[in-house]
Parts: C-alpha cells; sequence; structure tokens
C-alpha cells in the first residue's frame, strides 16, 4: 500500500510502500539494516548479529549446503534452486555462494548493495572477519551480467576454506547494469 498524506495547502505527498512491504513473504522476519534499509541474508551476518555484506559465513554456507536451506532467508529450498554469479560461473555451473529460493534471489538483485548498483562505496564496517571470506557478489571489478542460474541440485565439493557448488544449470535470469548503474533484469 502505498502512503497518501494529504497536505495542509492542497494536494498529497505519496510515499512509495516500505521496502519491507515488497520483500518475499518468508524473507520478512529477517533482522534488518536499518541504515542502508536492506534485509541482512544469514550468510551475511556475523556471530555478534551485525552484518557484513562483503563477505559471507563460511559457516552459515556449509550449513546451508548440508541442509539444503536458502542462504538468505535460511528456511528450507524450493523444487527449484538459484545460484547467483557472473557469466563464468553461470558457463561452468559452479559457485562459491550458498543455494537460494528463487523469489530470495530475484530480491536480492534489488536490495543486495554489492549486486544492484555498479559502483559500491564500501562502509568502512566492511572488513574481513574470522571464519569468512569475500563473497563473490563483493568483487571489486564487477561482471558485466549478473546470471540467477536455476538447477534441481548440486554437489558440494571443499574449495580453499569453504566450499563449491557445482550443477547444471536448466534456467537463467540474467541482469545488467544501465546506463546510471542500476542493475536491470535484461531476459527471463
Ligand atoms: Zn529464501
Amino acid at each position: 500500500m502505498n502512503d497518501w498524506h494529504e497536505q495542509p495547502e492542497g494536494g498529497y505527498i505519496v510515499t512509495p510502500p516500505e521496502w519491507v512491504d515488497r520483500l518475499p513473504e518468508r524473507m520478512k522476519d529477517l533482522g534488518r539494516d536499518e541504515r542502508r534499509k536492506v534485509p541482512i541474508p544469514i550468510m551475511n551476518l556475523k556471530p555478534d548479529g551485525t552484518p557484513n555484506f562483503m563477505v559471507v559465513s563460511n559457516d552459515t554456507v556449509q550449513r546451508c549446503g548440508r541442509e539444503a536451506l536458502c542462504g538468505i532467508c535460511g528456511k528450507d529450498l524450493d523444487y527449484w534452486i538459484a545460484f547467483v554469479g557472473g557469466p563464468i560461473s553461470a558457463a561452468n555451473g559452479a559457485y562459491t555462494d550458498p543455494p537460494f529460493h528463487v523469489e530470495c534471489a530475484e530480491a536480492a538483485m534489488h536490495f543486495c548493495p554489492h549486486l544492484n548498483r555498479k559502483v559500491h562505496r564500501r562502509a568502512p564496517d566492511e572488513k574481513m572477519p574470522e571464519g569468512s571470506w569475500k563473497s563473490e557478489g563483493a568483487v571489486e571489478e564487477k561482471p558485466a551480467q549478473w546470471i540467477i542460474g536455476i538447477t534441481r541440485d548440486y554437489r558440494m565439493l571443499p574449495w580453499g576454506q569453504g566450499v563449491l557448488f557445482q550443477c547444471n544449470i536448466r534456467h537463467r535470469r540474467v541482469y545488467e547494469y544501465d546506463e546510471q548503474g542500476n542493475l536491470q533484469k535484461v531476459s527471463e
């Protein structure tokens, strides 16, 4: 629902719905980063309950992979499983970020500060803590496209300090930055 505020001098000011109202139902109980106005995916949650959007928690990624949980909302995966990465990840069917619900991945394309803008100014609190590594979404050089790769299942392999998810991508949803540097969906 949009909010309409009648003005004493006549007319109305219309404010768009709160961002939380536009989230998938299963993301609405996530903690929120009020400064950035975004929900905090469970994979970006540090043990002290604060977010770090630059890195993912090694433990959380592995737990999501083993227990087939979404790395964003933390709930059981659906029939279709989504992975997010650039064209090379999609071509190889290889990802370091955990599996997601398709709708949570789509929402992340809009709210994740590392995905939705081509240029992202890193906040001073985004440092590399123990037990985490750089998320693919946090690379300095962003790929020309972000692709939601949709699959039915995946394999987990040890990879450095973390794991690599391998899968056969069945469907793709492709996103590109427009001239203003905003991420837009360009194909289903
Ligand atoms: Zn989810």
